[in-house]
């Protein structure tokens, strides 16, 4: 089989050249940032320019910038440690129905330990309001965590307005983003949310897997979660994963640059979903997205896991939600109140800048196959 034709971006990308040759320059340069000799000031100096890129595309100083191995790192210490920081007003959370499982899971682990979460429900669209956010919070709510982008319907959540209207209750009130599907995909930086703390990803927007950052506004001090050698200003120790986070700067740097990317990604996407309609009439749109890359489609009383399958085998990859689900439905889907044979037949589409007309004919051309032959349980 040739190349695959990829439609699941929003599980991982491809590391751009850009990031391939910064990353094998810093581990050619392999010095220990921490070492006092020319050699690790120089991998320092590295870390430091890095800092200062991946800062400037989220719109903070660099110093409000920590790195981390991944999304779920940010998330966990974010809610934690930030959970933790505002104990003394209360143990409640305020969180969405809709989160990834980083956030999820960790506000159940929570639970597990006396915190109460209120997880807001969304419409039909996938969509939260501040209404709803404001509704929610209480004297004792410690802490609000919501995403801004959904990673299975591409809905852009109102963070901004949540922000205001949380810290218009009290200001105390820490907010987290998760702001892994939204770094670099929707307009603006993310530090000009409000948040208080935001999580991003580098192997979402061409970095490898193993490096992702935390924005903690300056004059919000969390603990850390590692401890140890001090590293990232004392708070998050490990040493720095210096080939990671020059590949993750030179990603974001790429993606800055190309000023288009948005446009195109969003046109891909509206060509993708025109042409589904066409040509697989029972076709449903869960969710066009409000962010360029994302969609979700159904084919209502089909199995998902099936399609997804089927067109595997045909070297397209789709996912049936998120890719962190295994097989289990989704709870993002579920929680939206469709109808239980779009749940069934539920797959995301996600795209790139780079994706292709030519893909997406042979996308939409599989999924009328797919559709033509395979039985629903409707039948
Ligand atoms: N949050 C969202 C919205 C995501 O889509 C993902 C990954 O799919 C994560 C968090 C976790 O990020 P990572 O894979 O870097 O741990």
């Amino acid at each position: 089989m040739g190349q695959p034709i990829y439609f699941d971006y929003a599980a991982t990308t491809p590391v751009r050249p850009e990031a391939r040759e910064a990353l094998l320059r810093a581990l050619d340069g392999f010095g220990n940032p921490s070492s006092r000799y020319g050699f690790g000031r120089e991998a320092a100096l590295r870390v430091k320019a890095d800092r200062e890129t991946v800062a400037a595309a989220l719109g903070c100083a660099p110093g409000e910038v920590i790195f981390t191995s991944c999304g779920t790192e940010g998330d966990n210490w974010a809610l934690r440690r930030g959970a933790e920081r505002n104990r003394r007003r209360g143990r409640h959370i305020v969180t969405t129905a809709i989160e990834h499982a980083a956030v999820l899971e960790t506000c159940k682990d929570l639970e597990g330990e006396g915190w109460e979460i209120t997880r807001l429900k969304p419409d039909r669209g996938g969509r939260i309001t501040p209404e709803q956010v404001r509704a929610a919070l209480r004297p004792d709510t410690a802490l609000v965590s919501m995403m801004l982008v959904n990673n299975e319907t591409g809905a852009v959540l109102p963070v901004a307005d949540c922000v205001k209207a949380v810290k218009a209750y009290d200001p105390a009130i820490l907010f987290h983003c998760d702001g892994v599907q939204g770094f670099l995909k929707v307009p603006g930086p993310l530090a000009r949310l409000g948040a208080d703390l935001v999580a991003v990803s580098g192997h979402k927007l061409g970095a490898p897997k193993g490096i992702g950052a935390l924005y903690v506004k300056k004059g919000v001090r969390l603990r850390p979660l590692l401890t140890g050698g001090g590293q990232e200003d004392g708070l998050r120790s490990g040493t720095e994963a210096t080939a990671q986070i020059a590949a993750f700067a030179a990603a974001v740097e790429a993606a800055g640059r190309d000023q288009t990317r948005l446009e195109r990604t969003a046109a891909i996407k509206g060509y993708t979903l025109e042409q589904l309609k066409k040509a697989v009439p029972r076709v449903e749109v869960i969710s066009a997205g409000d962010a360029p890359h994302i969609c979700a489609i159904s084919l209502p009383g089909y199995k998902s896991e099936v399609v997804v399958r089927v067109l595997g085998d045909r070297g397209i990859c789709v996912s049936s939600g998120s890719a962190c689900h295994r097989g289990k439905p989704s709870h993002v889907f579920a929680t939206m109140g469709l109808p239980k044979p779009w749940l069934d037949g539920a797959v995301r589409l996600s795209f790139s800048p780079e994706s292709t007309r030519a893909e997406a004919d042979a996308l939409v051309s599989a999924l009328k196959d797919a559709a033509d032959t395979l039985f629903t349980t409707l039948s």
